[in-house]
């Protein structure tokens, strides 16, 4: 590593740190971008010792290095593992719980690991709970005696609502459990859950962290480098939930470019959300960053640089209305996922089938790079 601060003990921005991917120049060749690295295995030397650290690839890819210390420093953690996706990452976490032990999960949050949760989580012997986040007292209640996680998400998908996470760490240590924080909305732009008490921060790397739609992958930072911590790394390793190193390559470029894409994203919903809310086609318009949004005032005081590039709207008119706005749009493409360059919109409701709970007249909108004012007016022409 060769990672330079020129003002000695001034620690760089988090923006300096991945704009220059850590300063990291590649020996050798002293290119300023790394190789991509794809040997799976790595020689030993005669006295069965390995020279380069390394034995086989899954645990071991030289290809995580980069994209992991980077991260850490961004999120300020002891320690980050890349995983194959967001769900690798998420579930990694709720594996390495011992049976038996009971954990709470978010009401409203990410779809996939509710399913999850339910499908395999309570089969494997763990207990799960799924408490209303936002209410700090209800959690508290929910507490049981072997509750060890405590899982919330924020802003959490699909309206956007703020989990308190200073109030939450509080309660989860107050009963020896730990505190894990999906982050993929919020970003080391906006938040930084660690500082603010947690013990653990997930992404799916598929969204902001990678930025250009082009690469599934996952992680977790932890707070501590505990016996925790440990599990999940052992976990990673041996049940080999990893991505390859052409993933790995894609997510670090994409990191590069992560505060000025999540910027000018946020910044763009901010102006939509305030071009839109006092609309009259507009029932009801979902964005933290709003003050009449039931978790501005949470919102505010622990994410910084913005609320974030995704808002929702439930179209006045109902689930036709929102389905007509969603048929009429030219530049919004019409596809699940988040956090690209290119602003997508989706219709949850039709996308979760029919147990979904999401109200039907509402559409997801994730705010890529475009210029704002284009994103608006066809908005506008769609809602006419
Ligand atoms: N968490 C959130 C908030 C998500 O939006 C998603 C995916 O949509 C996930 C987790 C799962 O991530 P992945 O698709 O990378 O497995």
């Amino acid at each position: 590593m060769n990672a330079k601060d020129p003002k000695a003990n001034e620690p760089l921005d988090p923006a300096t740190l991945a704009a220059r991917g850590l300063g990291w120049i590649e020996p050798g060749a002293h290119g300023i971008v790394p190789p991509i690295h794809l040997a799976t295995t790595f020689e030993r030397a005669a006295d069965q010792s390995l020279p380069g650290g390394r034995s086989y690839i899954r645990a071991q890819a030289p290809a995580y290095d980069q994209p992991e210390a980077l991260l850490k420093a961004l999120e300020g953690g002891a320690g980050a593992l890349l995983f194959s996706s967001g769900m690798a990452a998420a579930t990694a976490a709720f594996l390495a719980l011992a049976p038996g032990d009971h954990a709470l999960a978010p009401a409203e949050g990410y779809w996939g690991l509710k399913q999850w949760l339910i499908d395999f989580g309570q089969r494997q012997g763990l207990a799960v709970d799924f408490v209303d986040m936002t209410d700090l007292a209800l959690v508290a209640s929910a507490v049981k005696p072997r509750t060890r996680l405590i899982w919330a998400e924020t802003p959490a998908n699909p309206t956007w609502s703020i989990a308190d996470i200073a109030g939450l760490a509080a309660i989860a240590h107050k009963a020896g459990a730990r505190l894990a924080i999906d982050s993929t909305a919020a970003t080391p732009v906006h938040t930084r859950p660690l500082a603010l008490g947690a013990d653990l921060v997930m992404h799916s790397a598929t969204k902001y962290l990678n930025g250009h739609s082009d690469v599934l992958c996952g992680a977790l930072v932890a707070g501590k480098a505990d016996e925790y911590w440990q599990r999940i790394a052992d976990l990673r390793g041996q049940a080999g939930a990893v991505p390859g190193p052409f993933e790995a390559w894609l997510l670090l470029r994409g990191m590069r470019t992560l505060y000025v894409r999540v910027r000018q994203s946020s910044a763009s919903a901010m102006a939509i959300a305030e071009r839109f809310a006092g609309d009259a086609r507009v029932a009801v318009l979902l964005y933290p960053g709003l003050s009449g949004h039931p978790g501005h005032d949470v919102a505010a005081r622990q994410m910084t640089d913005g609320f974030g590039s995704m808002l929702s709207i439930r179209v006045a008119g109902g689930r036709s209305a929102a389905l007509r706005v969603a048929a009429r749009v030219k530049l919004w493409t019409r596809a699940t996922s988040l956090g690209g360059v290119e602003s997508l919109v989706e219709h949850r409701a039709s996308v979760e089938g029919p147990h979904s709970k999401v109200p039907d007249d509402l559409l997801r909108l994730s705010v890529g790079i475009e210029q704002t004012g284009d994103l608006i007016a066809d908005l506008d022409q769609a809602l006419d």
